[in-house]
């Protein structure tokens, strides 16, 4: 195990509500790491609708989800949190008064005074396509996402999909892999048009093959794959040698460990004091689409509220002698200092 990194705050999950929170415990000069599961920050945002407008965010009549994301990280810039990415928040375990050992699924360890759980719908889990006994290879052969691109060099690879992650995924391990198989089941892809077309030259130079139709049948030992059976949409069956598949279907979102961290449970939310945003558990908050309380809207701007309610009483914890004034920005000086605009 590595050893722990200490921080004041803890947030689990960098959606538009943990990364506000980081800006309001940010003016009271408390210091952050995020954690998230995926590969980008942004939470539903960036991942589920990036191009989509918004148009409730308080004086702002339209912005999209990645404009969002990008403005929000513009805004918490002056505070320098320190994210963790492709990592998810395994275990919990109280060791102060308040105070936290946490660990992820990549063995890193955090120590931290308070937990903020801004973990919107829990983890975002990929989406199992239907073959039949795919379960056998999942972490042996079968990989819903690529955290280490040189697992897949030499290899007869399979990707499954039609979208942006299948496409940026045959570009990329295209170089590494000793033979790339794109399997869709349709030929119309979802992604960026400019990756589909640096595949189908790639497909029309002969340097890897795209089939239409659908995985029926894997072959191979324990959880080692040797072939794919793939049934196209005009009927063929071709096999097709394969010891490494990377379907990318989508995410579904599951509540996840968020589960398992002894805090207190109403239909998989968490139920919060709406005061202070603490959990059953003091020094663990929760904030945004993940929380409870009589009249909850799943909404950005409840959780950016959420989020300023919680830095007041998270700062008691982090510094509990000291005296918090409440100030604007608009006339603090010392305020806009920590922004670095004075
Ligand atoms: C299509 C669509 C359109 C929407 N339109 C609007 C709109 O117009 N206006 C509006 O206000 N809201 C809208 N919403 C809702 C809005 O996106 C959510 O309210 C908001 O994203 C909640 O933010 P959050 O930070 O609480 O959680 P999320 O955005 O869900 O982020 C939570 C993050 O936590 C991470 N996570 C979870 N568990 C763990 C773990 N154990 N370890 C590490 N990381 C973890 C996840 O990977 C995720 O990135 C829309 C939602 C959808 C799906």
């Amino acid at each position: 195990m590595s050893e722990a990194i200490k921080t004041d705050v803890l947030i689990v999950g960098a959606g538009p509500c943990g990364l506000f929170a980081v800006f309001e415990l940010g003016l009271l000069d408390v210091k952050v790491h995020l954690v998230d599961i995926l590969d980008k920050i942004g939470g539903q945002c960036a991942e589920l609708y990036p191009e989509k407008p918004i148009y409730d965010i308080p004086g702002i009549p339209m912005i999209t989800g990645h404009g969002l994301t990008e403005s929000l990280l513009e805004q918490i810039k002056p505070f320098n949190p320190t994210f963790h990415l492709n990592e998810m928040i395994e275990t919990v375990e109280k060791i102060g008064d308040p105070g936290f050992r946490v660990t992820t699924d990549a063995g890193k360890v955090f120590e931290c005074k308070v937990l903020v759980v801004a973990a919107g719908g829990g983890s975002f889990q990929p989406k199992r396509p239907p073959v039949p006994g795919i379960e056998a290879y999942e972490g042996g052969s079968v990989h819903y996402a690529v955290r280490k691109m040189e697992e897949f060099r030499d290899k007869d690879l399979m990707i499954v999909g039609g979208g942006d992650s299948a496409l940026d995924w045959v570009l990329n391990l295209h170089p590494l892999a000793k033979r790339i198989t794109l399997v869709h089941r349709r030929d119309d892809f979802r992604a960026a048009p400019h990756s589909v077309e640096q595949m189908r030259a790639l497909v029309a130079s002969g340097q890897m093959d795209l089939l239409i139709g659908q995985v029926t049948a894997l072959e191979g030992e324990g959880n080692v794959l040797s072939a794919a059976t793939v049934k196209g949409n005009d009927g063929t069956v071709t096999k097709v040698a394969c010891n490494a598949m990377l379907p990318f279907f989508g995410l579904t979102m599951k509540l996840g460990p968020v589960a398992n961290w002894g805090l207190h449970l109403e239909n998989n939310l968490i139920p919060v004091d709406t005061g202070t945003f603490e959990t059953n558990v003091p020094g663990i908050f929760a904030i945004g689409d993940i929380n409870t309380y009589p009249g909850k809207l799943k909404l950005i701007l409840s959780g950016f509220h959420e989020g300023a309610l919680m830095a007041q009483k998270a700062v008691k914890y982090v510094y509990p002698d000291k005296r918090v004034v409440f100030q604007y920005t608009t006339s603090s000086s010392s305020l806009q200092k920590k922004l670095g605009v004075n």
